[in-house]
């Protein structure tokens, strides 16, 4: 894991105790279901809460944030990311003033640019450009599915049940949002949303899945997300291509492939990698919605030149939405 302190976590009081004695009412009494399990809580409620977070990740985490920022750890859910999202969609904390934050922290010498400047992107860049095009793309944006897809989701992935997933990346991430109802932002795009897309499943489900399980889901924020970036359903209005990679990627970006049970460079057989068939799958079946597409030109080209392709189309169609 990464040499740097772990994050805030907030000291539970007699109000957590009494939500939790809420919570469980309401469950038994049948009025609520949950997903995920219980456990301390590990997010903001209160303004002084939010404000000893944002304190402790810029004192103490920031520096490390720009060159870490894409890149996943089995062994380290948080690395040097802020765990602020709940907190500043709940409003407990106001963008400008983290993005304030990270600028004195680095004004002051304390952290490296690339690591203020990594940070502000993801909040005055990301975050705002989201809000923005959640209220400019209109309430029809959620019904976009210009790729067609239509399946529904496994079981396995609704549940959370990463004990009954091969594939070390998807199993790491699905225990993520079990345990903690949070992942940072790779595992959520090139992880969990990659495989949504390879797989065809339906990209409202997916929007409400991610809804359902993460701790800073909210609508206005999971639809550019999930239905733009993530999905490409809206046909690439936010996004010049699809989000989409092989098990090369993820490889390249994490140490999870190493305790795999299969391959990154495999496309088939017994130990070959299920993201990277199923990126090649998808690119097949939506081989002429792409081809227009310059970004998409080199992997199109790659696909031309697979001489297994019908084999790696039949195990892929042979694997269904079993877990992989
Ligand atoms: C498929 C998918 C679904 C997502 N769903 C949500 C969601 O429901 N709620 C949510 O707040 N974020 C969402 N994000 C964005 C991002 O993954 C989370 O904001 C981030 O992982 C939260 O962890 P953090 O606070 O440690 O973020 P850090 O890595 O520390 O980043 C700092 C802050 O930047 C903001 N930010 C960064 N990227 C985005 C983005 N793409 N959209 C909006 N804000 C961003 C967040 O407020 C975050 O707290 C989603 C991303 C993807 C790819
Ligand atoms: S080998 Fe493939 S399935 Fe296994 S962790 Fe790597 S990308 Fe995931």
């Amino acid at each position: 894991s990464l040499p740097v302190p772990r994050p805030y976590l907030p000291r539970e009081d007699a109000v957590d105790e009494e939500v939790r004695r809420d919570l469980d009412r309401w469950e038994a009494d049948g009025e609520v279901s949950f997903t995920g399990r219980d456990g301390p809580r590990l997010f903001p409620a209160t303004r002084a809460e939010a404000l000893r977070a944002l304190r402790r990740f810029t004192e103490k985490r920031l520096g490390s944030f720009g060159p870490w920022e894409d890149a996943v750890l089995s062994d380290d859910w948080a690395m040097s990311h802020s765990l602020l999202s709940p907190a500043l969609n709940l409003g407990l904390l106001d963008p400008a003033e983290c993005v304030a934050a990270a600028e004195d922290a680095y004004r002051s010498g304390a952290v490296p640019l690339s690591s203020a400047e990594g940070f502000v992107r993801q909040i005055a860049g990301w975050r705002e450009y989201m809000w923005h095009l959640y209220w400019s793309l209109g309430d029809d944006y959620r019904h976009s599915n210009a790729l067609g897809h239509h399946r529904p989701l496994p079981g396995w992935f609704t549940d959370l049940d990463a004990g009954a997933v091969t594939a070390r990346c998807l199993a790491t991430a699905l225990t993520g949002v079990r345990d903690r109802a949070w992942t940072h932002h790779i595992p959520r795009l090139m992880i969990l949303g990659n495989w949504a897309l390879q797989r065809g499943w339906d990209p409202l489900a997916v929007t409400d899945w991610f809804h359902r399980s993460f701790a800073d889901g909210y609508d206005w924020v999971m639809l550019p997300n999930v239905i733009g970036m993530s999905q490409y359903a809206d046909g690439g209005r936010i996004t010049t291509k699809p989000y989409l990679c092989g098990g090369a990627y993820i490889n390249r970006m994490s140490d999870l492939c190493g305790g795999c049970a299969y391959r990154p460079d495999r496309r088939t057989g017994e130990r070959a990698c299920p993201v990277t068939a199923g990126y090649w799958y998808f690119l097949e079946r939506h081989r002429p919605l792409l081809e227009g597409n310059q970004r998409v030109a080199r992997s199109l080209h790659g696909l031309d030149r697979l001489t297994d392709l019908p084999e790696v189309v039949r195990q892929e169609e042979s694997r269904g939405d079993a877990a992989p």
